[in-house]
């Protein structure tokens, strides 16, 4: 059998690269970080990192790792229900509910998790989800494992949603979900809207905060912070795998009787194994430091701001954006490639995507911003932009001669 198969497979393979989608794994041999060293030897400056704010090689959450390896060992060898809680997963459940002043969390191994064991212990076949074009995959996939009716509308268009709405009416119980920020464009989700709506027609709300919590918002709560409407969103979903110290773990909290329901149904919760102690530990540390204070938050906001007024100057089009994303549009796939490959050469990391990634003709580089950064650093990401974006004649000022940047030209 195995001999067809095979060939089946190096078929299957060479298409992909012929699609010229085939995904290498650059090898990082430092901590991750602002400035990392890649198998090569080569520093670079990273620029494509979920490190938002800069937690990834904190030094207080290494701490609070290590000191929970001593108090608390490794593993947990187990799954919650049977003997794998810990009075660390309960802490940290709590801290993140006050953090984003819900009722409950429930914790899991991941936010693919969470979002895979949200749907179908908590609404059948008489109900119905209404779903953002643009969700990650994993709500998507969620949405698969449950035989809610499905309804999709276009990304953060509210007419369309409306119109699903109305479809929507033939079913028992509505639930709109939508992530907080996209990925791509770096946009956040017209929660105000969307509530006026659930109002309206009668739904509930779920936001995916995995690229808005610690991001969005004046103190990093996310996008129910950014909208003044903390505690009215039923469900919140979201990983510790970005700016929350960017290790493993997810959580989905909100109302207490939904996340009740979930501990005593939730596939991904009941079968597999809970977070190490160690994580829950550093997690427990990294709530407690953004409620002392607001500077990873402040230095976040004013890295973005700076960055994206710099990139304008220089006469890059840059999507509008309201997070730490920032996407530089160059609209032909392999100007993305060629970009991303002399920005490397030029000592900054950054990821070019191209379709299907997002739609034809909208190739882009997705920059992302971090607390960890210096000014320093931005500074050297926007002159090797420059550099590169003039070598390859994408600046806006080119063709009005001179292009702004110190090449001389
Ligand atoms: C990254 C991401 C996830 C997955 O998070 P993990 O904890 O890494 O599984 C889920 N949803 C969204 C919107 C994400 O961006």
């Amino acid at each position: 059998m195995y001999t067809s198969f095979k060939e089946h497979l190096t078929q299957e393979l060479a298409d992909i690269k012929e699609a010229g989608l085939f995904k290498d794994e650059r090898i990082i041999v430092s901590p991750q970080g602002a400035e990392i060293k890649v198998s090569t030897g080569k520093q670079v400056l990273n620029f494509c990192a979920n490190n938002y704010l800069g937690l990834s090689n904190s030094p207080e959450l290494i701490k609070a790792a290590k000191e929970a390896l001593d108090t608390h060992g490794y593993g947990m060898s187990s799954v919650r229900f049977i003997c794998g809680t810990s009075d660390l997963h309960k802490e940290l459940e709590k801290k993140i509910a006050e953090f984003f002043g819900t009722e409950d969390t429930i914790l899991y191994a991941a936010c693919f998790d969470a979002n895979g064991g949200v749907f179908e212990p908590l609404l059948n076949e008489h109900d119905a989800i209404i779903s953002d074009s643009l969700n990650h995959a994993s709500i998507i996939d969620g949405v698969r494992l449950c035989k809610a009716v499905r309804y999709r509308y276009a990304n953060a268009d509210m007419t369309d949603l409306e119109k699903q709405l109305k479809l929507a009416q033939a079913q028992r119980f509505r639930l709109i979900v939508t992530d907080g920020v996209f990925s791509m464009d770096g946009n956040v989700t017209p929660l105000d809207s969307i509530l006026k709506l659930a109002e309206k027609y009668d739904a509930m709300v779920m936001v995916d905060e995995s690229h808005s919590a610690g991001v969005v918002g004046q103190t990093g709560r996310g996008v129910t912070e950014l909208f003044n409407c903390r505690g009215k969103v039923e469900i919140l979903t979201g990983t510790l795998g970005k700016a929350f110290g960017g290790a493993i773990g997810g959580f989905t909290t909100g109302k207490k009787e939904v996340i009740e329901l979930l501990r005593q149904r939730s596939r991904p919760y009941l079968f597999s194994n809970s977070v190490p102690p160690l994580v829950a530990a550093a997690g427990i540390r990294m709530v407690d430091m953004m409620s002392e204070t607001n500077t990873l938050q402040d230095k976040l906001h004013a890295n973005t701001t700076y960055f994206v007024r710099k990139m304008i100057e220089a006469g890059f089009d840059i999507k509008p954006t309201q997070s730490a994303i920032c996407a530089v549009m160059l609209y032909d796939a392999k100007l993305s490639q060629d970009f991303a490959a002399s920005l490397l050469e030029e000592g900054i990391y950054v990821t070019g995507f191209y379709y299907p990634v997002v739609p034809k003709g909208q190739a882009r580089i997705r920059v992302q911003l971090s607390a960890g950064h210096e000014q320093i650093h931005l500074d050297r990401c926007i002159e090797a932009f420059k550099k590169v974006g003039h070598q390859l004649g994408v600046l806006k000022e080119d063709t009005k001669g001179g292009c702004g940047c110190n090449c001389g030209n």
